[in-house]
């Protein structure tokens, strides 16, 4: 629902019309906007959200505006005033609002509030946009509450992207990925959740909450020696997990429709912690990072740093950066120091459709189970297929342990389920086995 609100002093521009159309209409462009809230969010969700508003007539405050915007009050305490205010009113002349979608608690899903004229607020004062609780559910009858809204000033025109940022906390509990210490410059304008990019084109919803919030088109784990083909704008992923809260999601960010104010074109590699609380720890360090950091192909970290909100060099794409690994800046390493074996190369043009290969990764590949393995008697040709590693790897001629040492080695953890590490050289092949 969307409530809108003049005061006795200060009276709209803007007509109820126009609001419901800004909120509903397929295709709206009032004020140069890309689409209604509608639009954008059955955009990104390809289709999985309808989102519709009912918008109510003004309601005409009981107080010039003054009385609400009143610096010397705490914060928020005039607006959960004047928003039940306006729900009394329309109590009172039997509103009905049994058609608005609530969730299993009977919790209506959004109370958005839009108020007449500009800001006159600093920060953090009076009707400041916000997003909040009334100070206590506000029933409506039918087993039906308020509980979350939003309160906005209208100004002289309608834009996207403050109110679509709003209803991302409402209608999918998107957490903001920006830095409430403004410390640093969290995912800058690479997500509506952060700083949007533009006020009338706002760019798309990362993939780390596109995927939380179940608007995958397709899903893909990423396992050594796929190909992988990533279309831009079609919610195609690709996960490398460590486990079911830290992972790599990947996805193909281009400058067109919905993000054409991004700072850049190419993959987006998101390294995700769910077990952190927003973007508020800048240090990028094991126990203090963000829930979720663009890698940025650079290498500069002026995300973190807050030198900027992102520029062209942070997504990947061929010739600029082609590779993201253990050993590369930035790393693929998970934040606990550890290597993730995640090998990313040959990272195409950026595109509507995007590829990049996943190689192995020299070095340590630990806890392993050995699939199978094949030797040749009087030769020094030793193979084994390895869990998470791409097809028959041939043990090294050059081996310091000696070819039929590993492939023993190998053959032992196979029959005896035991699991293995293994040490892959430069050239791909097994230098050598540990069973464990
Ligand atoms: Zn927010």
């Amino acid at each position: 629902m969307c409530i809108l609100i003049r005061f006795t002093d200060v009276s709209e521009t803007i007509s109820q019309q126009e609001v419901s159309d800004f909120c509903n209409l397929s295709g709206y462009s009032g004020f140069g906007n890309n689409g209604s809230v509608h639009d954008y969010f059955y955009d990104n969700s390809r289709g999985k959200l309808t989102y519709t508003n009912v918008v109510t007539q003004y309601y005409t405050a009981k107080h010039d505006r003054s009385y609400y915007t009143d610096p010397a009050i705490s914060y928020g305490t005039r607006a959960r005033e004047l928003i039940v205010e306006a729900l009394d009113d329309l109590k009172s002349q039997g509103f009905d609002f049994s058609p608005l979608s609530s969730d299993g608690s009977g919790y209506i899903y959004a109370l958005n509030v839009f108020y007449v004229g500009p800001r006159v607020n600093n920060w953090a004062e009076g009707l400041w946009p916000h997003s909040w609780v009334l100070a206590s559910d506000y029933n409506v009858g039918g087993g039906k509450k308020f509980r979350d809204y939003q309160i906005t000033n209208m100004g002289s025109e309608l834009t996207l992207r403050t109110f679509c940022h709003e209803n991302g906390h409402m209608i999918c509990d998107f957490p903001d990925l920006y830095d409430y210490g403004y410390e640093s410059s969290g995912v800058g304008n690479y997500c509506l959740m952060c700083f949007g990019g533009n006020n009338k084109n706002p760019v798309q919803v990362c993939a780390y909450l596109k995927n939380e919030v179940g608007w995958a088109t397709k899903v893909t784990s990423i396992t050594p020696g796929i190909t992988a083909t990533l279309p831009a704008a079609n919610n195609d992923f690709y996960v490398y997990a460590k486990n079911a809260t830290e992972y790599f999601i990947i996805e193909n960010r281009q400058k067109t429709g919905r993000d054409t104010f991004l700072p850049d074109a190419g993959l987006a590699i998101w390294h995700v912690d769910e077990q952190k609380n927003g973007n508020n720890e800048e240090q990028m360090t094991a126990s203090q990072h963000y829930e979720c950091s663009l890698e940025q192909a650079d290498g500069r970290f002026d995300l973190e740093k807050d030198v900027n909100g992102g520029d062209s060099e942070d997504l990947f794409a061929s010739p600029y950066k082609t590779e993201f690994s253990d050993s590369t800046t930035p790393k693929s390493q998970w934040w606990d120091g550890s290597n993730s074996s995640l090998n990313i190369t040959q990272i195409s043009e950026p595109g509507s459709t995007m590829t990049f290969v996943v190689s192995d990764t020299s070095g340590w590949v630990t806890n392993k189970k050995v699939i199978n393995t094949y030797g040749h008697v009087n030769t020094r040709y030793g193979f084994a297929i390895v869990e998470g590693l791409s097809g028959w790897k041939q043990i090294t001629p050059s081996s310091p342990d000696g070819v039929s040492n590993v492939l023993d080695i190998l053959k032992v953890a196979q029959a005896n389920e035991r699991q293995v590490n293994i040490y892959i050289g430069s050239d791909g092949k097994i230098l050598a086995a540990i069973m464990l």
